[in-house]
């Protein structure tokens, strides 16, 4: 949204906290507080903790993403808010907010030094998980694609959203079991190969993001896809997991 937008959209919808509707803004100081942020991260292989979000050593093999990080646990509250920002108007304004506080933790927390040297010294391109093109058209917006602008906007990082894309449309996850999951994602993704021929010579390092992390299913299914092509470097983001 542009500024002349934003002050419209404030003047007709003044931020109110979605949880407790204190006014100022959609997620008060203190129902974030609430909200609590992840206290340690996870090998994006295994699922056991990692204290900086990297792929366990023992891990490494075959096309894994070489990080993880996520802000928020995906518990009660997250999932009100989440709910809620689902519907228009508030996708635009408060899902950036909440990005926001997840940028903030990102860049002050020990635990996610590897994770900003990645951002700074290689500079990836951010790729948000992509929905099937008529999901998106019900739809009308891709939350992850939200995510993607204001990550690649905080960081100064370039944004490609047309290089991964979706060839057939998926169920649900959460309506699966882990293994139905990984049947259903499975051979969903594609990759632009003319785009990937437009980009230099050394293919760069890429940021996948989403918005939720549950069994990882669908990033690590991207994850695959973009390093079969030929990328050797993917972190992953999302806000909570
Ligand atoms: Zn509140
Ligand atoms: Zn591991």
């Amino acid at each position: 949204m542009t500024n002349f937008g934003r002050f419209f959209f404030d003047l007709l919808f003044p931020p109110a906290c979605l949880i407790c509707q204190k006014q100022g803004s959609f997620i008060c100081a203190s129902c974030q507080e609430k909200m609590s942020y992840l206290a340690r991260q996870i090998c994006p292989h295994c699922g056991k903790p990692s204290l900086t979000g990297q792929i366990h050593h023992d891990c490494q093999k075959g096309c894994f993403l070489d990080g993880l990080v996520s802000a928020f646990p995906y518990r009660p509250l997250f999932k009100e808010v989440i709910r809620q920002i689902k519907f228009e108007p508030f996708i635009f304004s408060a899902l950036e907010e909440l990005i926001i506080n997840a940028l903030g933790y990102f860049d002050r927390e020990k635990q996610f030094l590897l994770f900003r040297r990645f951002v700074k010294q290689e500079h990836p391109v951010v790729i948000p998980i992509p929905l099937y093109k008529s999901k998106l058209r019900q739809r009308g917006f891709n939350q992850a694609q939200i995510i993607a602008q204001t990550v690649a906007g905080h960081y100064s990082l370039p944004l490609e959203e047309k290089l991964l894309f979706r060839v057939r449309p998926t169920r649900p996850q959460f309506q699966l079991e882990a293994k139905e999951r990984r049947q259903n994602i499975k051979g969903a993704f594609s990759i632009d190969q003319e785009r990937l021929g437009n980009c230099r010579q050394v293919l760069p390092p890429i940021l996948l993001v989403d918005d939720i992390w549950t069994s990882g299913a669908t990033i690590r299914e991207a994850c695959r896809v973009l390093k079969r092509a030929g990328i050797v470097k993917v972190w992953g983001l999302t806000l909570s997991q």
